[in-house]
């Protein structure tokens, strides 16, 4: 119930606890740090307890059951839609002749149950410059019955214009006893299974879940014996590319784990300190022969450009598989 299901997060949930305990409730708060650790989750949970019933965020009332399943009319939830890859200024001033009802319209009508509304918009940083401009109007002036939560991993592309309007709360990586306590008992995962999601997903329970699903596992594996050389032809570079960049979120999981697998076979085979080593469970795969320092040296630094890059609106598919063939090991 409430906070309590969050992992993590303690100070984050305390000062937002304290702001509404002294009702000095800021109209507008921008959540930053990295992907998949909960800050959307933290922010819906807030939500509950300002407009619960009984004012704590029980879960069980009917406004928290509401907010639990996006029902609730005073709660406003905005993200990008589907294959979009911004969040367009019709989402925000209203398109009459698309019948679509903008945050900017929607914000000045009464709470229809309580006495606030939250709006909660997520990848913030998606919104294009004339969505950002047009909200920005509004947050300058806000109605006093709503509070926008901006949620982002990438604040550095938020407008400053729109970021000095809000408070921030920055969200840091889950610690690994954390993960590794949310893996054994919210997904039930055993301990050696939980050790090792703790140790790859880079403090992140959404990575760690992303790894669970689909075969990710598997193919992550499979892509690192053939970056390493190990198997060849094992998996067709191509097809690879296209299904780990399918989803944004898989992109990014896919990219630090290449980060991470240089790094380790770094550590394993020049430093050869192998407590260090993150993907402990495919170590063998990463033990190799004459490690040549600058394919490591130059590896790292493509996978990072690539990192970079991908933020911009590119091919992904493309510049993944582009990527892949520069980093495989050809010994
Ligand atoms: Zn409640």
């Amino acid at each position: 119930m409430g906070f309590e299901e969050i992992i993590g997060h303690e100070k984050q949930k305390n000062l937002l606890l304290s702001f509404l305990k002294h009702e000095r409730m800021p109209h507008a708060f921008l959540f930053s740090g990295q992907g998949g650790i909960g800050k959307k989750k933290t922010a819906l949970e807030f939500v509950k307890h300002i407009l619960c019933e009984h004012g704590r965020g029980c879960g069980a009332c009917k406004a928290c059951i509401r907010i639990q399943r996006g029902t609730h009319p005073d709660l406003i939830t905005l993200s990008r839609q589907g294959s979009e890859t911004s969040i367009g200024i019709d989402l925000i001033r209203g398109n009459e002749e698309k019948k679509i009802r903008g945050i900017n319209q929607e914000v000045y009508e009464y709470p229809y149950e309580g006495k606030k509304r939250a709006v909660i918009i997520d990848e913030a940083d998606s919104l294009t410059r004339e969505a950002a401009n047009a909200l920005l109007k509004t947050l300058e002036e806000p109605p006093p019955f709503n509070i926008f939560f901006l949620i982002t991993a990438s604040e550095e592309e938020i407008p400053h214009t729109i970021r000095s309007r809000c408070s921030r709360v920055f969200f840091t990586a889950l610690r690994q006893d954390q993960l590794k306590r949310y893996f054994t008992d919210v997904l039930r995962l055993d301990k050696l299974q939980a050790e090792t999601l703790s140790l790859i997903s880079y403090g992140s329970i959404g990575a760690g879940i992303f790894w669970l699903e689909n075969n990710n596992l598997q193919i992550r594996s499979g892509l690192a014996e053939m970056i390493t050389g190990k198997r060849k032809n094992f998996l067709n570079a191509t097809l690879l590319a296209e299904r780990i960049t399918k989803t944004s979120d898989g992109v990014t999981v896919y990219l630090s784990f290449l980060l991470s697998l240089f790094r380790d076979i770094f550590v394993l085979n020049v430093s050869q300190d192998s407590s260090m080593v993150i993907n402990r469970d495919i170590k063998n795969i990463l033990e190799l022969e004459k490690v040549n320092l600058r394919w490591i040296d130059e590896s790292t630094k493509r996978i990072q450009e690539t990192i970079r890059i991908m933020r911009y609106n590119v091919n992904k598919w493309l510049i993944f598989e582009d990527l892949l063939h520069h980093i495989m090991r050809h010994a």
